[in-house]
């Protein structure tokens, strides 16, 4: 009888391994996609990329200074700051919450996990100046979890660079934001603000550092030469970052954001009403004025509104020209 009741349980433990098997034709894609997924995390938890890029420095370098050891006030933040990736990285390890899927009621659907994906990678640079009186102010700014404004970089007037989150990582220092048809920037965008109070000229040393990055930040997500631009832009109703005194034709010399001068001999090929042109290059006229005044801050210096001169829009059209020439090419 002992026998028998061993023999009975054997069978439905043979049974029941079957059905598992029968029901779960992916045991062995779960487990590597489980690895994949462990190894990315490791890939967030690193604070610098893996990899080692190797590029020309055609800058001067501002010399590494050691200074004081960083402020031991941010090391509660630098904890919490993990803590809340730790909660970021539980959500999304419970790989069979179906995420948009779970909003179907109607329709048969099932998840299964695929092994090939990574993460997604910035395809824009904003850069911001901070209106604020130092660095050690907005790096404050940045940790305190009232303001909920944050940057993925901030550049103080000496050179050194801070980061605050990791590049694959949504930073909030846009706000309701549109370039093109794209919106909501912070999805897409690596934020840099540089120290400056909107008033000042911007320090050499601080370019040289944003130019730096700049060239890393290019090369490693492949961001197009025209995606390099100002806080100003995308929202020209709410924000005037950069200033006016912002190097734009500097960093479009080194291959970031697009420039013309009076002087350009680029042809103008294709004549838009100016609105049309303005939009092209990707401002929102939902305000137009506000449209014209960030234009104007950018590519002319200047903080009217008008578009009344002829040389505006000799600009404004050699842009548009600019613009549908890098849509072309291969770069
Ligand atoms: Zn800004």
């Amino acid at each position: 009888m002992l026998l028998l009741k061993k023999i009975y349980n054997i069978i439905i433990c043979v049974l029941f391994l079957v059905m598992f098997f029968q029901c779960n034709p992916y045991p062995q894609k779960i487990k590597m996609h489980k690895q994949q997924y462990e190894y990315y995390l490791a890939t967030i938890y690193k604070p610098y990329p893996m990899e080692i890029i190797r590029f020309e420095k055609p800058f001067p370098l501002v010399p590494k200074k050691h200074g004081p050891v960083l402020l031991t006030h941010f090391d509660s933040t630098n904890f919490l700051s993990k803590l809340i990736l730790d909660t970021l990285v539980k959500e999304l390890s419970v790989y069979k919450n179906l995420d948009s899927l779970k909003y179907i009621y109607n329709i048969e659907n099932q998840w299964i996990g695929t092994i090939n994906y990574s993460l997604r990678d910035p395809n824009f640079v904003i850069i911001h100046h901070t209106a604020q009186n130092s660095c050690l102010q907005t790096l404050e700014t940045f940790t305190k979890a009232k303001t909920k404004v944050s940057a993925h970089y901030v550049i103080c007037k000496n050179g050194k660079i801070y980061q605050m989150l990791n590049d694959n990582l949504k930073a909030w220092h846009a706000g309701y934001s549109k370039w093109g048809d794209v919106e909501n920037l912070n999805a897409v965008s690596i934020g840099i603000e540089l120290d400056n109070n909107g008033l000042e000229p911007f320090d050499t040393a601080q370019i040289n550092s944003l130019l730096i990055l700049l060239q890393i930040l290019k090369k490693k997500y492949k961001i197009p030469t025209q995606n390099f631009i100002g806080h100003g832009d995308i929202a020209p109703i709410r924000k005037n970052d950069p200033s006016i005194l912002f190097p734009w034709e500097v960093l479009a010399q080194a291959g970031f954001g697009l420039w013309v001068d009076i002087n350009d001999s680029t042809e103008i090929q294709a004549v838009l009403p100016k609105k049309v042109a303005l939009q092209y290059l990707g401002y929102s006229t939902k305000d137009t004025v506000a449209a014209w005044r960030a234009f104007k801050r950018h590519y002319l210096k200047d903080t009217t509104a008008s578009v009344t001169s002829f040389n505006d829009s000799i600009i404004l059209h050699k842009l548009v020209n600019k613009k549908i020439n890098y849509g072309f090419s291969t770069q």
